[in-house]
């Protein structure tokens, strides 16, 4: 037998022979959906790196996306401690919910009834850190392949002084939007201010995950 067919041992699979998977965004760390899956879905999801359930309703294997498009390209897949919940994190393709809402946790409750929170094929924001992860990684990859006429491979050529000049100007520039007092330009500055911060981060080697340590080792 094909060695990528073969499942992990000692699956707790539920009565029915399913297991809940739940389904993360990569991006967003947002929970979209959960789903079951029999071992037939399980092993074409670690083959294909895309999501397959089983259709409680329809009693049938599933390719999320088969009729929507709205595939689900896996990231990681993970058990959790007892081996009976799958955890997806995936790279979602327009929205994850039927209804056409990005996850589907999508109601509230009010009484006896709901609430929709959130505007349907609305993509909430990616949290900040997220954000930073994923320009710190555009920016890794411009130091390491310098492609000409970028901005960030000419700051690395420049070297170290350059981008603490930089680092200096931003934060110069920061004071001065704060007295001004405009919420536009503290937005603006700032977000420069971040991105050369990142700039630096990268050229001395110290990752965000240290700086997300130093943080949390602080809190009391
Ligand atoms: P799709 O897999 O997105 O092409 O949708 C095909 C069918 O699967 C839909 O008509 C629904 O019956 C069902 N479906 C899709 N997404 C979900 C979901 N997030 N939760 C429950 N059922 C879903
Ligand atoms: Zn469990
Ligand atoms: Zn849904």
């Amino acid at each position: 037998k094909d060695l990528q067919t073969q499942l992990p041992q000692g699956i707790r699979w539920n009565a029915d022979g399913l297991i809940p998977a739940i389904v993360q965004d990569v991006d967003t760390r947002e929970v979209l959906m959960l789903a079951y899956m029999n071992e037939e879905a399980l092993r074409l999801t670690l083959q294909e790196g895309r999501a397959w359930y089983y259709s409680r309703s329809r009693q049938s294997l599933w390719l999320k996306g088969e009729t929507s498009g709205h595939t689900q390209e896996v990231v990681e897949l993970r058990f959790d401690c007892d081996r009976d919940t799958i955890l997806l994190t995936v790279r979602q393709k327009g929205v994850a919910c039927h209804e056409g809402f990005y996850s589907c946790f999508h109601y509230g409750v009010q009484g006896e009834g709901y609430v929709t929170l959130g505007a349907p094929e609305e993509v909430p924001a990616m949290p900040l850190g997220r954000t930073m992860e994923l320009l710190a990684e555009v920016i890794h990859s411009r130091n390491m392949e310098r492609p000409e006429g970028a901005y960030t491979a000419y700051l690395f050529d420049k070297g170290l002084d350059k981008i603490l000049k930089k680092v200096g100007e931003e934060c110069a520039e920061t004071i001065i939007a704060a007295k001004n007092s405009s919420a536009e330009e503290i937005r603006y500055e700032v977000s420069d201010l971040i991105y050369h911060v990142l700039v630096l981060l990268e050229e001395r080697g110290v990752s965000l995950k240290a700086i997300a340590q130093e943080l949390q080792s602080r809190r009391k």
